[in-house]
């Protein structure tokens, strides 16, 4: 942000990411950037990040902002007169018009144990009207194998909470390949969050990364992970079920009722730009991309324009653009634009044009790609394997 300077300001930004970095201790199957809890350090937190808004304010200058998402860690965890300065810093120095008037979507992630009246009252005051809810599984057993520190049963008083403080939308996290699950756990899971009434269901399947506790667990041998055959399984039920609830999966691992997607999480997917402040956050704009430094000590020091340190950051690239542009829009139900994707690869090189075409060809010989409307959308046996048809589509740019 600092090198490019004035340049970016002159991009229309939209977006906005806050990463809170607390909770109340560290799941096993987790690899956010989190840190436990221990109270004393929200309110340093919380001044700089204000600071750090500050800092970013000018590059979202005169365009009032279309998504926010506040996302951790555990935003919830974080005191309400603490949430209610940094609103206040939000509402100054950004303009919110567009999301009060309806016309965006300032999302916070809350986990049901730490959620309260007060502070959910506080947010929806500011204009904050979705709430996105780690449930992860609604069976005891599931969520002690996760290591999760909730019940089932503090999911549906929080929504209950969500309700009765005036949001309406409410989107729910699931984990579905959690060791020992059959299939008839996972659609009671899947039913348990319809009946709740939410409208946007994120379905992830669980990945055992490096250097957390469950990947330790997993070398241990301490239970052996979910069949992949179940995995897909139900992978394929997850689809059909919510599609009979009215839910459209829009991309790979999410699901809405029409017109409930997640806007800011669209932003991401297609390449947009978005601001992104707090430790570990990564933004982009005008095709730079950086992330702020993790550690939170690293993160509190003071700078003179407000920005922290940044841990990494890239200038724009049309490669890394294509590349990242067909990772992201080859798992979105819209798919991707043929002709302006060619046109992408074609300013890297004649080569990498006709490589991508001969590829996506294949795909589509395969009976996995569809060319619909000029676009090229993933198919329902696509999908399952997005991952190696995008590595192929990735090798054939390089070719
Ligand atoms: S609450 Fe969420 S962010 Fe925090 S450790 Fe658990 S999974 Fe990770």
């Amino acid at each position: 942000m600092r090198t490019a300077g004035a340049e970016l300001q002159q991009e229309s930004v939209r977006s906005l990411y806050l990463h809170v970095p607390f909770c109340s201790h560290k799941c096993h199957y987790c690899d956010f950037y989190s840190l436990v809890d221990t109270q004393d350090r929200q309110e340093a937190f919380t001044q700089r990040l204000i600071q750090e808004l500050h800092g970013l304010a000018p590059f979202a200058a005169g365009t009032p902002l279309g998504t926010i998402f506040v996302g951790g860690g555990t935003p919830s965890l974080l005191r309400v007169p603490l949430w209610k300065r940094l609103l206040e810093a939000l509402t100054d120095r950004f303009d919110l018009s567009g999301i009060r008037q309806g016309r965006g979507e300032f999302t916070v992630e809350c986990n049901p144990e730490s959620v309260s009246p007060e502070l959910l009252d506080t947010l929806r005051g500011t204009g904050a009207d979705r709430i996105s809810m780690g449930a992860q599984s609604f069976d005891r057993a599931h969520l002690k194998t996760l290591d999760r520190i909730h019940n089932p049963e503090s999911v549906s008083r929080a929504v209950a909470m969500a309700r009765s403080a005036g949001f309406e939308r409410l989107s729910i996290d699931l984990i579905f390949g959690i060791p020992g699950q059959t299939l008839d756990d996972w659609k009671r899971d899947l039913d348990s969050a319809l009946s709740l009434g939410t409208e946007h269901l994120s379905c992830y399947n669980l990945t055992y990364e490096q250097g957390t506790a469950m990947t330790a667990r997993l070398a241990r041998g301490e239970f052996q992970p979910a069949d992949e055959d179940v995995e897909v399984d139900m992978y394929e039920m997850t689809v059909d079920h919510l599609a009979a609830a009215g839910f459209r999966r829009y991309e790979i691992s999410n699901y809405s009722k029409p017109g409930r997607e997640a806007l800011h999480n669209l932003a991401y997917w297609r390449q947009e730009n978005w601001l992104a402040a707090g430790p570990s956050a990564s933004g982009h704009v005008g095709g730079w991309r950086w992330k702020n430094v993790a550690r939170l000590d690293d993160y509190l020091r003071a700078s003179a324009d407000g920005l922290p340190e940044v841990a990494d950051a890239e200038a724009p690239d049309r490669a890394r653009a294509l590349r990242e542009r067909v990772w992201t829009g080859l798992r979105l139900w819209e798919g991707l634009d043929a002709e302006s994707t060619i046109a992408a690869a074609g300013q890297i090189r004649d080569s990498a044009a006709r490589a991508l075409q001969d590829a996506v060809h294949r795909v589509r010989e395969q009976g996995l790609l569809d060319d619909s409307g000029g676009r090229w959308v993933l198919n329902k046996r696509g999908m399952l394997i997005a991952d190696s048809i995008v590595v192929d589509l990735m090798a054939a740019l390089d070719r």
